[in-house]
């Protein structure tokens, strides 16, 4: 059997619906699914629905951003109460932003002399919370760039003409609002921020001092050496280790549940019984 903790479905910026993602995840033999949408539960309903036909344990999650000393960094909630008021307003205050942000981010591009951006990102989201990944297909399907990765690269990315700074919750208030819903917090991929490792042991110092609960550590693209450091710093820590794909849609890198090799403690998934030791 396979668990996979991390994965976006149209909910915000994933490719296919909770339903389609669900039974993904059922033909790939992944039998604990948490769905972790940008700043929305919204998908949760649908993806419950559909594990229940597909005999896939679904986890509620959501994938908040958060602003910590000028980085942007990443905290899923996982195994929470979606109703949880004080949850759900943090998430209504981070989609409006991103609604905000998304016409800033059309008039940067706008001064380069590129309109209607908003529009087709608009319409790439649909009811899903609109992000960056939106406006990168709008700018492949209007011949600005060949490709999505080459719109961060131009245009999105950190520090790039039409990227706009954060203004998202704090990473200690994600948290805090996380595990005050029930749930179990979890610094999301530590090795995609572009972090030296002195300041990942502040972000663990300061994510565990914020009541942090676990830290994925294992995902599929990881270079082993800095596994090794994270794994090293959540025992330091007394972290749980978690393990996701970070899948948004089907692709020739990654897939659900794919390449999640799980050390058999500390694992996120026996600590809450997900999972039975030994399996
Ligand atoms: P947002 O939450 O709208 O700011 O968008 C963040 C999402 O955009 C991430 O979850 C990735 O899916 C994607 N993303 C962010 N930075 C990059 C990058 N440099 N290259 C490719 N995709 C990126
Ligand atoms: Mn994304
Ligand atoms: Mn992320
Ligand atoms: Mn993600």
């Amino acid at each position: 059997m396979k668990i996979d903790l991390h994965c976006h479905s149209r909910a915000s910026d994933g490719s296919l619906t909770p339903t389609e993602l669900v039974q993904r995840a059922a033909l790939q033999q992944v039998s604990v699914l948490a769905l972790t949408d940008h700043d929305t539960t919204a998908g949760l309903a649908e993806a419950r629905q559909a594990a229940a036909l597909n005999n896939v344990t679904l986890i509620d999650g959501v994938e908040i951003s958060t602003h910590w000393r000028n980085w942007e960094i990443h905290i899923v909630g996982l195994n929470f109460d979606v109703a949880n008021p004080a949850l759900q307003q943090l998430l209504q205050r981070q989609s409006a932003w991103r609604d905000e942000r998304a016409a800033l981010i059309d008039q940067r591009l706008q001064k380069r002399g590129i309109e209607g951006a908003l529009a087709l990102a608009a319409q790439f989201a649909g009811n899903g919370n609109i992000g960056r990944s939106h406006f990168a297909k709008a700018l492949v399907e209007m011949g600005v760039v060949a490709k999505p990765q080459l719109a961060f690269d131009k245009f999105l990315g950190k520090g790039e003409c039409a990227y706009v700074g954060n203004r998202w919750c704090e990473l200690a208030e994600a948290v805090a609002r996380i595990n005050a819903a029930g749930g179990v917090s979890v610094l999301a991929h530590p090795s995609k921020y572009d972090l030296s490792n002195k300041w990942l042991r502040m972000l663990v110092t300061d994510f565990v001092a914020a009541g942090g609960m676990a830290m994925e550590t294992i995902h599929c693209q990881i270079n082993p050496q800095l596994q090794q450091f994270l794994q090293q710093l959540a025992m330091e820590h007394q972290l749980l280790l978690s393990a996701g794909s970070d899948f948004h849609g089907p692709s020739r890198w990654l897939e659900l549940g794919r390449g999640l090799h799980r050390p058999s403690q500390a694992g996120v998934w026996h600590h809450f019984g997900w999972v039975e030791e030994g399996q």
